[in-house]
């Protein structure tokens, strides 16, 4: 579960709400949690992204605030114990591209490129002068020395001099890695001061931070944030050589905002398939069915989770695709029990369950989605063995789950439409004759029998889905709501 969103308050008490919600996670069957940046960055109220110093996780004075929006160090600590004590591992978020709030300025000579072509050169050099001196005087020393200056970035957007907006400067001497994302002819730079990943120094500096980070917090895995502005070299280099030092395996998930499948496996191969990549491509299906513009029988082409089921991060919606952030791009209601069926319920792919999916969000009048807490008992409970698609109708599609020894009433048919109501016969295999399913989403109320061959016919509503399982399995699954 991606356990934050964009606008959660500023009070400082997140990290207790986490330790105070894990036992409830580990009962609905959550068995990791993705944790928002836990360090310092530009003031107290950022969600965590405007990055200042790394190695203040709520521990000193700087940018105006001991703590960070979401509570101090120990606090952040303790949470981290909490899930740790309820057999959820923690994954951190990691963001490497860029810093913000400098200390003090410098001024630098730059020339201007394009912004829309940043391989064209449109100024030539002259003296700019940039928030680039991190000196970190709060934490003094403790932890790193190291003071970042205008040699450890590759450019940014600001001169303090001009003020002028739109452009991107690049540093005398610099010039932008050629092994990123080639949106705008090159997407090196993405915001702020643009971290420079060819400086040896900073590449250090940076493996020697994550060290510190995975032994400071005890973090378990990575969601490593905006991997398409950052050499594709670095990260493959950089997991290879921190699991080699902690020996430990750290599980990395990588923030690849792209729909074009072959950008996202092109990046795989690049990086050695190390890390997975959350599936941009199947979300942007779920967007474009939640408003009629492509059939659930289509759902899953050119997804990652089709190519490449064990690389693939499955989502619905995450904190930039909310309402209002950058990537806009929110799945209707109608849609998303459809969608959680489709990520929750099947083989391929690790689903990732977002927060205000799961909790509502009412500052933002979302409603929770109904019966999440169901779809998610249902995977991990019932949701194993053999599957079957039957993907054959353009509008009402479904699958099956043969079920295993190991879980008892386990096994499943999946049913649902993005247009009017239908129904699938589905072989649930001759030891299930006789026997009765029921809708656990509750939607038919009438239960199916399988008949002396093991087949059933399972039905849906009209944009909508249902989920049949044995009686003693719907049984469980309303009496443990
Ligand atoms: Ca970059």
């Amino acid at each position: 579960m991606q356990y934050f969103e964009w606008y959660l308050p500023n009070d400082g008490l997140w990290w207790r709400r986490c330790a105070a919600k894990a036992e409830n996670l580990q009962d609905l069957g959550i068995t990791q949690v993705w944790l928002p940046p836990a360090y310092k960055a530009i003031c107290q109220a950022d969600v965590g992204y405007a990055v200042y110093d790394m190695y203040d996780l709520g521990e000193f004075d700087q940018k105006g605030t001991v703590r960070t929006k979401y509570g101090t160090k120990q606090e952040y600590l303790d949470a981290i114990s909490a899930f740790h004590k309820a057999g959820i591992r923690v994954f951190a978020d990691i963001v490497l591209n860029h810093r913000m709030g400098g200390d003090e300025t410098e001024d630098v000579v730059a020339v201007s490129d394009n912004p829309e072509n940043r391989n064209e050169q449109i100024e030539d050099e002259r003296v700019i002068r940039v928030w680039s001196k991190f000196n970190f005087t709060g934490r003094n020393g403790k932890y790193s020395t190291f003071k970042w200056n205008h040699t450890h970035f590759t450019g940014t957007d600001w001169d303090e001099k001009t003020h002028a907006p739109g452009h991107v400067y690049r540093f005398l001497g610099k010039h932008w890695d050629r092994d990123v994302d080639p949106e705008w002819g090159n997407f090196d730079y993405l915001m702020g001061m643009d971290v420079d990943m060819d400086n040896p120094a900073v590449v250090r500096e940076t493996r020697k931070w994550l060290e510190w980070y995975i032994r400071e917090a005890h973090i378990d895995g990575l969601r490593l944030d905006a991997v398409k502005h950052i050499s594709f070299s670095f990260y493959r280099k950089l997991l290879g050589t921190i699991r080699k030092a902690t020996g430990m395996a750290i599980p990395a998930v990588g923030e690849y905002w792209s729909g074009e499948l072959e950008r996202l496996t092109h990046y795989l191969d690049k990086v050695d398939s190390r890390m997975a990549l959350f599936d941009a491509a199947l979300h942007y299906n779920f967007f474009n069915a939640s408003q009629g513009r492509c059939a659930l029988k289509h759902i899953f082409d050119n997804s990652l989770v089709q190519a490449r089921p064990y690389s693939a991060v499955t989502f619905v919606d995450n904190h930039d695709t909310q309402q209002g952030q950058a990537l806009q791009s929110f799945v209707e209601d109608w849609f998303k029990p459809l969608a959680y069926a489709l990520i929750l319920l099947r083989k391929e792919g690790v689903p990732c369950v977002f927060y205000s999916d799961y909790y509502g969000n009412p500052p933002q009048g979302r409603p929770m989605v109904p019966n999440l807490g169901k779809l998610i008992k249902a995977r991990r409970w019932y949701a194993y063995g053999e599957q079957t698609d039957y993907f054959d109708d353009e509008h009402v599609v479904g699958w099956s789950r043969r079920g295993d020894i190991e879980h008892e009433y386990s096994g499943m048919a999946v049913v649902m439409s993005d247009n009017e109501g239908g129904s699938i016969e589905m072989d649930m295999g001759a030891a299930c004759a006789g026997e009765l399913f029921y809708d656990v989403l509750g939607k038919c109320t009438e239960p199916v029998t399988v008949d002396e061959n093991g087949k059933g016919k399972f039905f849906t509503d009209g944009r909508s889905v249902s989920v049949w399982v044995h009686r003693r399995a719907f049984e469980d699954l309303i009496i443990n709501e």
